[in-house]
Parts: C-alpha cells; structure tokens; sequence
C-alpha cells in the first residue's frame, strides 16, 4: 500500500480513536492523520501513547495521545475534555477497544469475566459515546470495530464474539438515535496478526486454517482495516449510516 498517495478526506477534521496505540487503533489513527485529521491516540499506558505519538508525528501527523482504559470514566471524560481544549470539535470517534479474556465456554465462564467482556467491549463504547454526544460536529461519523466473530462466535472465544454481536445491533441503534447529525457505522475485521490474535495467528496450522477459510487465501492487515474505516468515517460514505461492513476476504459472515 503506497501511503504517499491517499487523498485529504480528513483535512480540517478531529479523530478520536480509542485503544489505538498499536495494531488496528494504531493503523486507523495513520490512515485518518495521513488523510489530514488531528488525530487523538489512546490506550492504558502512558509509554505506549508517548511512542505511538512519536511514531505518528514522524510520519507528519498532527496527534494528540491522551492516556484512557476505556472502561474508566474519568479516562474517558479526559480524552474528550483534552480534545475539545486543543481542537475544539469532534468529527469522528472509532470506538476499537475489545478484551478477550478468556477460552473458556460461555456456561464455563466467570460471572466476573463475564462482566469484563460486556464492560470494555460494548458498555465503555455506549459510554464514550455518552460522555461526546453534546459535542460531535454537524456531520460526523461513528465507527465501531466489532469482529467477524460477531457472526458466527467461535467455540474458543465465544463470549467475545457475542459481545461483537452486540456492537452490530448497536450500531442500528445508535443510527437512528445519533440521525441525522451523526453517521453510525460499523467494521467487522477478519482475523489479523497482531497481539491481540497472536494465539490464533502465531500458530503455523491454526493460521493456514484461518487462511483456507477465507477467499482471498490470506490473513487481514491492519492496513485493510484502517481503509474500510476510514471510508465509513469518511464523506464518501455520506449516506450510509447504520451498516457493518465486513473486511474478512470473504469469510462466512451472516447472523
Ligand atoms: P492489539 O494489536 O492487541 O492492540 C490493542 C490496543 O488496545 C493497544 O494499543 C492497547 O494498548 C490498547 N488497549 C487494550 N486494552 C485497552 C483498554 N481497556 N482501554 C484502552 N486501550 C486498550 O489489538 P487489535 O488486534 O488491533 O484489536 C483492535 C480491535 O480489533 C479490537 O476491538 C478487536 O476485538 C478487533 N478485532 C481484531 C481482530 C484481529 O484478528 N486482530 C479480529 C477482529 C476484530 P495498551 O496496552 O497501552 O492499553
């Protein structure tokens, strides 16, 4: 992917991506900046903001990096407050922070990991949203990183993909309430090497299974990812709102 060549879909706009310190966070927070946002990075610890702010500025992106663990709510009003103090508006958030903390089967799972996955995966998301609502601009947009896992949870992370199913129904939701200011839209990623998947991906039979699963006989990059956000989040996608878009080569993916 020739990153000299994107367009300035996002010039003169403010980004809010959460957990995006690396992996897809961290890709979509480029895509936007390099697109012209103001981008404000995020994720629990203060060296990770302070390397993927250096990172970004490097490559001439304006970045802010606010420390947030999306289920705090002092973190959370913070990465706001901060934002409108040192850019005044909110044009897009992309709510990307997700926790799979267990294997286990759901009737084998702890109430209190239970209560961790619909934390951090979907009521943080609700949450944030709250916290911004009052403050997004006349057209903004909305993304929500779920899974392709939302559609068919997987027996070994199955609660999580639950979880990302909820973020389906939320997106039609929170479409018709955010309407017509706001866009709310939706990504479902395929799997992609990064920390988060290194259990499934670092494994050589796991991932060529993975791989024969989908079409295009290769995993996702975090690059694909930030492409299909940036277009929901983007005017080019002016009407369109309410949707999921599933960026998985072509993996099964019907509820
Ligand atoms: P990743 O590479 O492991 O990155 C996770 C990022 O989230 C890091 O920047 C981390 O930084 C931050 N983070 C973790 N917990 C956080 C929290 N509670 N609050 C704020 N930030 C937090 O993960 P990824 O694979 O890019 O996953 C991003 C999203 O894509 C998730 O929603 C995931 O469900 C979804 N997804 C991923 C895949 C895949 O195959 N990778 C597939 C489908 C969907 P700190 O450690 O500093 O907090």
């Amino acid at each position: 992917m020739d990153k000299t060549k994107f367009g300035k879909r996002f010039q003169g706009k403010v980004a809010i991506v959460t957990a995006s310190t690396q992996g897809i966070g961290f890709s979509i927070a480029e895509r936007l900046g390099l697109e012209g946002a103001s981008v404000v990075v995020s994720s629990r610890k203060q060296k990770n903001v302070d390397e993927a702010v250096q990172n970004l500025k490097a490559r001439g992106i304006e970045v802010l990096g606010v420390v947030c663990h999306v289920s705090n709510a002092q973190d959370r009003k913070n990465l706001i407050d901060k934002t409108l103090q040192e850019y005044g508006k909110i044009d897009v958030i992309v709510s990307n922070a997700a926790a799979n903390p267990s294997v286990d089967a759901i009737l084998q799972t702890k109430e209190s990991v239970l209560d961790k996955l619909w934390e951090i995966n979907v009521k943080a998301s609700i949450l944030l949203l709250k916290d911004a609502a009052l403050h997004l601009s006349k057209g903004s947009s909305v993304v929500f990183i779920s899974s392709v896992s939302a559609f068919q949870p997987p027996a070994a992370m199955a609660m999580y993909g639950v979880t990302k199913t909820a973020l389906l129904g939320l997106t039609k939701a929170l479409a018709d309430e955010l309407a017509p200011d706001t866009r709310v839209n939706c990504v479902a990623p395929g799997f992609v090497p990064t920390h988060f998947a290194e259990f499934i991906t670092s494994n050589k039979a796991v991932r060529e299974t993975i791989e024969q699963k989908t079409l295009l006989n290769r995993l996702g990059t975090t690059e694909d990812m930030a492409a299909a956000t940036a277009f929901l989040a983007s005017d080019d996608a002016s009407y369109i709102t309410g949707e999921t878009l599933v960026v998985a080569g072509g993996m099964p993916s019907r509820l």
